[in-house]
């Protein structure tokens, strides 16, 4: 493991979170993330390279446009340290094989649906897919290239195995659990029985956890009533990478023989 590697992989990060910044504000209207280029929303000055460098130009100009000075909000900023520094962690635990970028894909895309769901309580289902197509050969490559084929198994099981989970969730809670999480479900299990199959119960056994603690904290500080729709992405986001990266330890003491 090298430092150049850290520091590709967190200019990779940067550059990436650029790019979500632009899908998260655009794939949620049905607009093109390729062109037109992008703009001031207040002004309409077309943004130059330099305006585009990644948390560079958003701290240099104050986090306002170069123009009209309006505010562009704290949106880009975190998205592109977000995503860095998930690329970063990626890169530490992975090194330098094909499952770093196959789960680089995964935090990008988790992070994507996860800030759109804060935002609008959506998980578009644009995301969620393409984030699955290009992850998934990423995950076949990487079982072939370790000589481990059986992970290609444990991947399409642990996709199955979410996805009836998430829908059974999806048909008893009548409506609270929405569709889009149905739908992002077998990416997680995918990634996670990829891993293998323990992993697929603990990420959802974490993202319900995390769902139900900042759901009865929500409930305590009086923010939520019982039928206010929590949006569950940002959870599932949670607990399956929390799963990627404590999973193992958590496995070893519930199943020590696995
Ligand atoms: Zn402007």
């Amino acid at each position: 493991m090298t430092a150049g590697l850290i520091v590709i992989a967190a200019v990779f990060g940067l550059l990436i979170g650029s790019f979500l910044t632009v899908v998260t504000e655009r794939i949620p209207n049905g607009e093109s993330i390729v062109a037109p280029g992008s703009r001031c929303g207040a002004c309409g000055l077309r943004l130059g390279p330099l305006d585009l460098v990644p948390v560079f130009s958003w701290l240099f100009l104050g986090g306002k446009c170069r123009r009209c000075r309006t505010s562009i909000g704290i949106e880009p900023l975190v998205l592109e340290l977000g995503t860095a520094s998930l690329f970063v962690a990626m890169t530490l635990k992975f090194e330098d094989s094909i499952e770093t970028v196959a789960f680089c894909v995964l935090a990008a895309g988790l992070l994507a649906l996860s800030w759109i769901d804060l935002r609008i309580k959506r998980l578009p289902r644009e995301i969620t897919y393409t984030t699955l197509a290009i992850g998934a050969p990423l995950l076949v490559i990487g079982a072939l290239v370790r000589d481990e084929p059986r992970r290609i198994w444990t991947m399409v099981l642990g996709a199955a195995l979410a996805l009836a989970f998430m829908w059974l969730v999806h048909i008893a809670a009548k409506g609270g659990m929405g569709d889009g999480d149905v739908r992002l479900s077998p990416l997680l299990g995918a990634y996670l029985g990829w891993l293998g199959l323990p992993y697929v119960p603990v990420g959802l056994f974490l993202a319900f956890l995390f769902g139900s603690i900042v759901g009865v904290g929500a409930m305590v500080v009086g923010r939520a009533g019982r039928k206010t729709a929590v949006p569950f992405g940002p959870f599932l986001a949670l607990g399956t990478l929390v799963a990627v990266f404590v999973g193992r330890a958590i496995i070893d003491r519930l199943w020590p023989d696995v």
